[in-house]
């Protein structure tokens, strides 16, 4: 059983023309295994920021508040240390790794993440049976990381990672932008497994309601103006199909 604890959570950004701007404002969140959280909120809101933050991107500075995984500091451990204490962190944007292969990548990064490397013979079968799942070419585990993918396949390539190094808690940004229903379909089967083997806790940042009907949340948080205005069960997210933002950006704004 492992908690993610986000308490009063404020970061800044430096803005291109050299002022310091505060995005996130007093973020409070408490993730549990097996949990669900869905983080809906309009764009701008700071929902790919506080991806950021928890996950130590240099460019965010914590200027309040704590990250605490089962009571660790997070916020004193380097990247690496995050991936290893069992934080996923997908993002909304993933880089190109130039002329590294999936297949490097991913045994790469499971053995950074175990401290020691996987054993080979049962690997490659967990390899091409999480690649299997997820309805994905043999090949694609030699092309480089990123380069010419489509949506789909960085999706995919993201949950396929998330499948391999079993983390403990996942924050997966907008994982849901650009698919079309079958990808979506696919991924969703894919974070739901990883729910289900691993206990795995979700953070799942998303603009739209969609993937919610496939990855059901335990809870919904609108997030605006850098901050959680307001929570509630999956019964919120539906509401916020019908009603849009507008009622929370109105109060964030008075
Ligand atoms: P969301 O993911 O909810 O759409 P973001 O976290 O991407 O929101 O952005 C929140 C706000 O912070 C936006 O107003 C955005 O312009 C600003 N912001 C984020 N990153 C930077 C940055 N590196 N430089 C300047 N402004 C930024
Ligand atoms: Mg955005
Ligand atoms: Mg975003």
């Amino acid at each position: 059983m492992s908690v993610l604890e986000i308490k009063d959570l404020h970061a800044t950004v430096e803005t291109p023309e050299g002022d310091t701007k505060e995005i996130l404002k007093g973020v409070n969140l408490t993730i549990k295994s097996g949990e669900t959280h869905a983080i809906m909120g309009p764009n701008g809101s700071g929902k790919s920021t506080l991806a950021y933050a928890v996950a130590g991107h240099p460019k965010y500075e914590i200027t309040q508040g704590e990250v605490l995984l089962d009571g660790e500091d997070v916020l004193e451990m380097s990247v690496d240390e995050r991936a290893k204490a069992g934080l996923f962190l997908a993002m909304q944007y993933p880089v190109e790794v130039p002329g590294v292969t999936v297949s490097n990548f991913l045994r790469t990064a499971k053995t950074a993440v175990d401290g020691e490397a996987p054993k080979l013979r049962t690997w490659v079968k967990d390899v091409k049976g999480a690649m299997d799942q997820l309805r994905m070419d043999p090949k694609f585990a030699e092309r480089n990381v990123n380069e010419g993918f489509s949506g789909g396949e960085k999706k995919r390539h993201e949950i396929l990672q998330m499948e391999l190094l079993k983390p403990k808690m996942a924050i997966l940004d907008e994982t849901d932008s650009g698919l079309d229903v079958d990808a979506l379909r696919v991924v969703s089967e894919g974070i739901n497994r990883v729910k289900e083997n691993e206990g795995l806790g979700v953070m799942l940042i998303t603009h739209y309601t969609r993937i919610l009907r496939y990855v059901k949340p335990d809870f919904v948080h609108v997030f605006v103006n850098g901050r959680v205005a307001e929570q509630g069960g999956p019964e919120l997210a539906a509401r916020l199909e019908e009603e849009g933002y507008d009622r929370f950006l109105t109060a964030a704004n008075a």
